[in-house]
């Protein structure tokens, strides 16, 4: 049955020449109708300056093949952490650096930035949401954007913050903007933080009772190499690890996640992408084994 509310795509690279343009050249190349990206490398906070990065052209180009912007999603790099402050430095630059991402989405066009909660390493989890919801607050009162923020679920690996909906529930209540605030639902970090995958009517019964459904801005459709509770964050291709096909197309095409975009972060195969195969067995709704 044809779902024309699905909105299915995949991370994309942008890197010269053509940056921008590149990177929606290379989401309509995997048939996608929506994807995610990184406004520089994902490992660090060098980034270009925007002047150099062929927005409009990208944008126009999304424009000319009926791409809705709002569905476009950015990640935050890796390395902000604001869920700690036993480093000022560190957590300046966390904040700095958001700032700067926010305002860097807002200039691309996309209405969605992506963040890690951080780790609160040896402070505590009550510490970790207060460091948190002070950043959020400082960062949100200054961007002058209506960005708003997906925090991601984790996998939970060591002191890593974003495992429980009422953690998420907790940050958001004491946001002075909670408007600006909602969450990215990763089925390989769930899985990973010991959440049935298998069984999404629960979990969304469960994410609506403590945050509202209202709140689910993206999901990662991502297969894991571990099983359940195994607190790792590896991604696997899908139908190839521990959730397999039938589960994950299940989530694609949940009748309450519809509208939401769905991004793929499965990794490269033998060095090629797998992002055309894998939308392509989610738009069939069939597993075709490619390996
Ligand atoms: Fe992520
Ligand atoms: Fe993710
Ligand atoms: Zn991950």
């Amino acid at each position: 049955m044809a779902n024309e509310n699905l909105y299915l795509g995949c991370h994309v690279s942008m890197s010269g020449p053509d940056y921008y343009l590149g990177s929606v050249k290379e989401a309509l190349s995997y048939e996608a109708n929506t994807f995610m990206f990184y406004t520089g490398a994902p490992q660090n906070t060098i980034r270009l300056p925007l002047e150099r990065l062929k927005i409009a052209e990208g944008r126009a180009l999304i424009k000319e093949n009926g791409l809705d912007e709002s569905k476009i999603v950015v990640h935050a790099p890796y390395i902000i952490n604001i869920a700690n402050q036993l480093n000022v430095d560190n957590y300046e630059m966390g904040k700095r650096h958001l700032l700067n991402e926010i305002q860097r989405t807002y200039a691309f066009g996309p209405k969605i930035l992506v963040l890690h909660p951080g780790s609160h390493v040896s402070t505590g989890v009550e510490n970790g949401i207060d460091s948190i919801v002070k950043a959020l607050n400082e960062v949100l009162d200054q961007d002058g954007t209506d960005v708003k923020i997906a925090l991601e679920t984790m996998a939970g690996k060591g002191s890593e913050m974003g495992t429980s909906f009422e953690q998420f529930k907790e940050i958001i209540s004491k946001l002075n903007k909670p408007e600006r605030v909602g969450i990215c639902l990763d089925t390989c970090h769930i899985n990973d933080n010991d959440f049935d995958v298998s069984d999404m009517d629960s979990i969304l019964d469960e994410f609506d009772k403590v945050l509202g459904l209202d709140k689910l801005l993206v999901v990662h459709v991502n297969d894991t190499k571990n099983p359940r509770g195994a607190h790792k964050d590896r991604h696997e291709n899908i139908g190839y690890g521990y959730l397999g096909f039938e589960t994950l197309n299940k989530v694609v095409h949940h009748p309450r996640l519809q509208g939401i975009p769905m991004i793929l972060e499965t990794p490269y195969y033998e060095g090629n992408p797998p992002y055309k195969k894998e939308i392509e067995m989610f738009r069939k709704q069939s597993f075709k084994d490619w390996r």
